[in-house]
């Protein structure tokens, strides 16, 4: 079973994800961590986006749809894929589109967990003092929520109008959240 979990940075995709994984034996991509990842390695990639990342804005299509390729076409993933923070804008959603149907797989389910910017900096605070980090900081919060509901208004419309779209209210405890998901894709 593929996932998308949709939603403004703070939202529980993290969470929910984890949860998915362990339930269905999946794997989380989370572009957010491999990025992440990249500039601990100071790759060359890292070097480029360590910049951009630390002012709270979105890299580039290019180099997240590079990195997510990889994790698409790795046999041991196949039909076990839960994204966290992927698609984020129409260029990310139609090229995931065109790598799944080259290998011959399909989103079953798209969750959007919905929540307001009073709870996403409450639990972003939060985080930041349990995490430490670095790209947090409250002004860096705001940014990263306003460029994700900016940028992704038009992947929520490309997703929403699908039967397998399903928003949830992310200010919700995490439990009921987990019930929610699982009555949806009931197994
Ligand atoms: P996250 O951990 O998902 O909140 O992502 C942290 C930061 O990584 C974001 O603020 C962006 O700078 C970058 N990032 C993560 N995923 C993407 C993506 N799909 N497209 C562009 N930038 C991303």
């Amino acid at each position: 079973m593929n996932i998308i979990l949709f939603g403004p940075p703070g939202a529980g995709k993290g969470t929910q994800a984890k949860y998915l994984v362990k339930k269905l034996n999946n794997f989380q991509i989370s572009t957010g961590d491999i990025l992440r990842e990249e500039i601990k390695n100071n790759s060359d990639i890292g070097k480029k986006i360590i910049d951009v990342m630390n002012d709270g804005r979105f890299v580039s299509d290019d180099i997240v749809n590079q990195l997510l390729e990889k994790q698409v076409f790795d046999p041991q993933k196949k039909n076990k894929l839960i994204f966290d923070g992927y698609p984020r804008s129409i260029n990310q959603a139609k090229n995931l589109d065109l790598l799944l149907d080259s290998s011959n797989q399909k989103i079953d389910f798209v969750f959007f967990l919905n929540v307001n910017k009073e709870t996403i900096i409450k639990r972003i605070q939060k985080r930041k003092i349990l995490e430490k980090r670095s790209d947090d900081e409250l002004d860096t919060i705001l940014k990263r929520y306003d460029t994700y509901m900016e940028t992704t208004k038009p992947v929520l419309d490309f997703y929403s109008k699908n039967s397998n779209f399903h928003e949830i209210d992310g200010s919700d405890e995490i439990e009921q959240i987990t019930n929610k998901i699982d009555t949806f894709i009931n197994v």
